[in-house]
This record gives C-alpha cells, structure tokens and sequence, in this order.
C-alpha cells in the first residue's frame, strides 16, 4: 500500500521504519530541512518504563497550578491567556485515582514494549548509537520517596525491577556523586537507560530509505481536508493521494487534522536541556540520574553530559540561556566537576505535545485511512520504536503485540 507519514521526528522515523519493513511504499513529509529537529532534537535520553510519568497524579494539577502561579523554579507559564483552564480541568479529571493508574500502566506497557522492539531493531540492523544501562532516582528527603511511593507499586505489581538503596550504597555505585550533598535514599531501575535519540533517528531513518521509504524534507503539509482527507497537498501546491495517512507531527499534529472534526487535546509544554563536554569521566555520572525533587536530570551520552528539566507554559520570550539556572544548580548539586560548563554549551528548549491524561493517541482517528502516532509528551523517545510497530500492524491489518487499551483518539 502507499502510505504517507507526516513529521520525521523520532516517530516518524520509527513509523516509516516499520511501514517499509512490512513491504509498503513509504513518504515521509517533514517541513524541516532534516530529520529530528524539533522535540527529538535534544531529549534527556531516557528509555524504559520505570521512569514513565504521565505527568497525571492525585492532586499534582492544583500542586503544579500553585507552584507556577508562585514562581517554582521547575515550573512555569508566560502571560495568563497561556494558561487553558479546560485543559487544566480535563487534566485534573484524568488525574483522579483509579484513572490515573490505568493511564501510568498503558504507558508503563508501552514503553516495556518499545524497549524489546528498540533492541530487536538495533540487532536487526547493526545500529550502532551512544546508550548506557541503568537510571536512578535520588531522593533529596524522604517525601521525595514517598511522592514516588505509588508509582513504584505500580512496578512492583508489574514486575519492573528497582532497588531502593540507602546514600553509602548508592555513593558506591554512582562515585562521582558529591560528597557534600547530602540525601535520603535512591532508587535503581537496572533495567531503564539512557540513549542518544538524534542519532538513533538519523541511522534508522537510513534504514528506512534503504528500505524503500522516500524522505521529503523542507515540504510542509498543509491541514488535511474532509473532501479528500487522504490527499496530501503540500504549501509548495503539489498533492499527493494516498491509501493510508499516519499522523506523526508532534505539537503540530492538532492543527492537521482538525478540519477532518478530530479533536487532539494537547497543550505545548516547553523544557530545557544543556548538554556539554564531559570534563573528566571519573566525575561523570555512570547512570542516568533524576533528581526527584526538581525533577531534573543528569546523564552522560559519549563524551557529553546532558542536564534536562522544566515545565513552561506559554513561550518563554527571554532567549533559552537565561532559563536554565535551575538545571546549572541541579548538576552541580550532584556532580560539580562532571561538565565543562565554562566553555561551549548547547542549550536548547524543546516542546513536549502533552495531552490532558498523559499518554499518547496511537491507532486509527475514525476517519478512513487517517492514522494517529501523536502526543507523546514527556516520553517519545522511550515509546517510539513500540508505537511505531504497533502502528505499523494496524494498517497492515494484523493483530498488535501490545495491549493498546486506553490509548486511542475515542478516549476524548
Ligand atoms: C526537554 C525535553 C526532554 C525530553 N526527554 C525525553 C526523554 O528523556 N525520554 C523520552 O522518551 N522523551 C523525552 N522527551 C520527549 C520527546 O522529546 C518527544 O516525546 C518526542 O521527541 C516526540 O517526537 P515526535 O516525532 O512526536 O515529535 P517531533 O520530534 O517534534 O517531530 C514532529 C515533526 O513533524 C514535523 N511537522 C510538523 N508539522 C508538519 C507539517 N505540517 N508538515 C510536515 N512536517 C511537519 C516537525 O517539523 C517535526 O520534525 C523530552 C522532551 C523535552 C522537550
């Protein structure tokens, strides 16, 4: 079948992948001049299901509502039109126990999966990209822990390893930590790591084109239309038709299919990562660590550290240097000579498409041949390669590995 993608971000690529691996003819539109140039530029890197959070809890809406109307340092919103007050509703709805658990499960599930296919596709092809194993959590205090409490339950019940260790064990798995900052506990996911998404992007978007797919960058796809919904036209005036459309165009997915009456409730939450030289790799963490208190975190891809964190709501307008002091602080709270943050730093605000109950919308929009592989939030790294075969399968018209319960667009 002849089957067009929209967006080559981390799930573009991975769709195209797995669509070209079944035998289908493959385009893939993106309106940049590349391949991950937007929210799958510069992701903290974190792959796996322990750290999956749908960013929906009991009470964290009118937690997080308070601290960005005070000021937190993790959270933020510009100018008060910013803040869409059904969105919050809708969240707020979504963040009430049971639900809650169902959606962190669905996502959990997911991400468990994607890892196994992430493996399987990096064998498969002999990709070769910047990875490490292991992810820990520290606990500055004790309710740092016990704020996490519900979530390790939910791993215990599904059987995703973690061990809670106390700070002389955990100082003598992660020895660059530093000596003068105290804390609680930490907890281990062996399983969980770390990998540099861009370049996974990059070479399994070659194996795409080797497969057949055919990348159009610099061709931005205008809002698919009622009349001919599976009609590609382009800004550049060229239409295309095809038998399927899959939808992978993060934040701007909404605005593409609205006119086909499909509703996307997501919201743009911006986040910063700074990424440096590694100094000296005796100071360099060994796993990707998250600082459970400011939720910021710290890992190590080849020769750089990359710092990543913060919630913005509504574009910051100051350039994106002077709104990163929080993570500056968070990496030398734990490893003071790990970077070289004198010199060359990137620093980089990239937009998570969140949506009101934290998971993505994977499966078909109810309107014939249109796909969705969208708003993937905090998490498409980790979910991407997963989603993507799970897609893949559908259109194919074969049966998923993976329960997709809760995850599609009818949940709206
Ligand atoms: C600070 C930060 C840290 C993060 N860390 C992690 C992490 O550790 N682990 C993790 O799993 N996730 C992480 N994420 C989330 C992850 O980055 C995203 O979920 C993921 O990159 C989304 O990929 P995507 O392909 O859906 O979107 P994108 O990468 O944004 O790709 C969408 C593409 O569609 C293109 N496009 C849009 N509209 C059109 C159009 N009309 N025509 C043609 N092309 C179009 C865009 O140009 C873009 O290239 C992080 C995000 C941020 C901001």
């Amino acid at each position: 079948m002849k089957i067009a993608v929209i967006g080559a971000g981390v799930i573009g690529v991975t769709t195209a992948l797995e669509l070209a691996s079944h035998g289908h003819d493959v385009v893939v539109y993106e309106k940049g001049s590349g391949i991950a140039q937007q929210a799958s530029f510069a992701t903290a890197g974190f792959i796996g299901p322990a750290m999956m959070n749908a960013w929906t809890a009991p009470g964290l809406p009118f937690k997080t509502f308070r601290k960005m109307l005070l000021g937190a340092e993790t959270h933020a919103f510009h100018g008060l039109t910013s803040i869409p007050l059904s969105w919050f509703w809708q969240w707020q709805k979504a963040s009430n126990h049971p639900f809650y658990k169902l959606k962190l499960e669905a996502l959990q599930r997911l991400a468990f999966y994607s890892q196994e296919v992430l493996t399987g596709i990096t064998e498969q092809y002999g990709l070769q990209y910047e990875s490490s194993q292991g992810c820990m959590l520290i606990c500055r205090q004790e309710k740092d822990l016990k704020a996490f409490q519900l979530q390790l339950d939910l791993m215990t019940d599904n059987g995703i390893s973690f061990k809670k260790l106390d700070p002389v064990e955990t100082r003598k798995l992660e020895p660059a930590l530093s000596e003068e900052q105290s804390f609680h506990s930490a907890v281990i996911f062996p399983n969980d790591a770390i990998a540099n998404c861009r370049q996974f992007a990059l070479l399994a978007k070659q194996q795409a084109s080797l497969l057949g797919a055919e990348f159009r960058t610099g061709q931005e796809v205008l809002a698919l239309t009622p009349d001919a919904p599976r009609s590609v036209r382009t800004a550049a005036g060229f239409t295309e038709k095809f038998d399927h459309v899959v939808i992978c165009a993060g934040i701007h997915s909404k605005a593409l299919v609205k006119h086909l009456g499909i509703h996307i409730p997501s919201l743009a939450v911006y986040g910063y990562t700074l990424s440096s030289s590694v100094r000296q790799l005796i100071d360099a963490p060994v796993f990707g660590v998250m600082d459970a208190k400011h939720h910021v975190s710290i890992a190590r891809t080849g020769q750089r550290i990359r710092v990543s964190g913060i919630a913005e709501i509504g574009l910051n307008k100051k350039p994106p240097e002077q709104c990163v002091a929080l993570l500056y602080k968070v990496l030398n709270d734990w490893f003071p000579g790990a970077a070289k943050t004198h010199e060359a730093v990137q620093v980089w605000r990239g937009t998570r498409d969140v949506l009101t109950d934290g998971v993505p919308i994977l499966g078909h929009s109810g309107v014939k041949g249109i796909w969705l592989n969208t708003g993937h939030g905090n998490h498409g790294w980790a979910t991407s390669c997963g989603s993507a075969r799970a897609i893949a399968d559908m259109v194919s018209g074969r049966g998923c590995e993976v329960d997709l319960k809760g995850l599609g667009i009818e949940r709206f």
